[in-house]
């Protein structure tokens, strides 16, 4: 897990004072470092194409805040986009169509119509949509998802590639609606899957791109149609805990570009990184508002629930926590962390041994930059957050906070109830 300076008792991030930050802005507020963010992307990238031509498609559902991907659009990134909203997002940052791959499910007609009026390359998810996009048009850079039978992930709700899951063609199918796309005049350009998210090992990357190989040589031995890229998803790991491990990006990368190079006569691979990118590049900095015990229990109130970050509450995932003005003050007690939010299950962290807290405390809250932001909502009537950016030791506002006239804007009162 990446750790942060410590000066004289205060945390540093981004050459700041995370309480500085959390003084000048407000809280809750996210800060993202905007070194860390092309620290990840470079080294993903460099790990990769040392070996082949890379392609990365940053996927964009981690994070779509405008500056982030204006970050990401300066690296050279590519995107991963699910959805006309992240297409319509990234293209405001900046990308052009070309360097987005449109992967949805459960895709309507609607949709599908305003992704390829864009000319934005489309990841086919199944038949259906095939079929229904042949009928709009064939001339579009397509690719085509497959359930590779293979499921990676921190919990059960983040695993995709299993057999029998709701993502991609199975892969029993694949060869065949290679045929089919070729029947309807599309010329399919590369191969796609994801099998999860939060994945530690090699194995199942490895698995992947073993079958995602053998499909290419079949696809080219039955349909003589030469893929030109192999693109292995996203899904990498990111260490959450103090002690935890890091992944070894580089062992991934030797292996599944051999397999590649040595099996297939692909020359480029794809990769779709979200959490790897963004991760821990970010901090949710939360004040303490009210300390409690009860029963057993010691309780920090902060400024933040699950409305500002659910990742605890929906999947029990672990966010380490300190107390960003008592960084070297010894730890005391044991303290759940919990939000504002009218509910039991509100809570971002729990049993943590921390320094005596006191009203006014900032809580930093590590590895937020993944799934966190973008998952907020506005639970209880409680406005988004602000979100920062910060560059050595300067701070600029990447978003502002919203205000209750934003949650009352598109409600209609019928003029009988007025
Ligand atoms: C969510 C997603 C990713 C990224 O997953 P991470 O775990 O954030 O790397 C990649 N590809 C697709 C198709 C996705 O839906």
């Amino acid at each position: 897990m990446r750790d942060f300076d410590n000066n004289d008792g205060h945390m540093i991030f981004g050459g700041m004072r995370a309480e500085t930050i959390a003084d000048r802005f407000g809280t809750p507020v996210y800060v993202t470092d905007e070194n860390l963010v092309r620290e990840n992307y470079r080294k993903i990238y460099n790990a990769f194409s040392r070996h082949m031509d890379t392609v990365i498609h940053y996927a964009c559902k981690a994070n779509t805040s405008l500056a982030i991907l204006r970050i990401l659009e300066q690296e050279g990134s590519c995107i991963d986009a699910v959805s006309i909203g992240e297409v319509l997002t990234c293209m405001k940052a900046g990308f052009q169509p070309a360097r987005i791959l449109y992967t949805g499910t459960s895709v309507s007609s609607s949709e599908l119509k305003m992704v390829s009026d864009l000319n934005v390359p489309i990841n086919i998810d199944s038949v259906s949509e095939l079929e229904r996009l042949a009928k709009m048009r064939t001339d579009i850079p397509i690719s085509v998802r497959i359930t590779p039978g293979i499921g990676s992930g921190h919990c059960d709700k983040v695993i995709t590639g299993s057999e029998g899951s709701k993502f991609g063609i199975p892969m029993d199918a694949a060869v065949r609606t290679y045929g089919r796309a070729l029947e309807l005049g599309f010329k399919p350009v590369g191969i796609h899957a994801h099998i999860g998210s939060g994945g530690y090992t090699a194995e199942p990357f490895i698995e992947t791109v073993s079958i995602l190989a053998d499909l290419t040589n079949q696809i080219k031995d039955e349909h003589g149609l030469d893929l030109k890229t192999i693109n292995m998803g996203g899904g990498f790991k990111v260490p959450y805990k103090p002690n935890e491990p890091e992944m070894d990006i580089g062992e991934i990368a030797d292996a599944v570009t051999d397999i590649i190079l040595n099996e297939t006569s692909v020359k480029t691979i794809a990769l779709e990184p979200g959490r790897y990118i963004v991760c821990d590049t970010t901090l949710l900095l939360t004040r303490c508002n009210d300390v409690k015990r009860s029963g057993t229990k010691n309780y920090i109130g902060v400024d933040a629930g699950f409305n500002t970050l659910i990742r605890p509450a929906f999947y029990d995932s672990y966010h380490h926590v300190a107390i960003s003005n008592k960084f070297n003050k010894a730890c005391e007690g044991k303290y759940d962390i919990v939000g504002p939010i009218c509910e039991t299950g509100d809570f971002l962290a729990r049993d943590r041994v921390l320094p005596v807290p006191e009203e006014g405390d900032v809580i930093a809250v590590y590895n937020a930059g993944a799934y966190a932001f973008s998952m907020s909502s506005t639970y209880n009537s409680r406005p988004l957050c602000k979100e920062v950016l910060v560059k050595d030791g300067n701070a600029e506002l990447i978003r502002e906070s919203e205000n209750i006239e934003d949650l009352w804007r598109h409600q209609i009162i019928p003029k009988r109830l007025l």
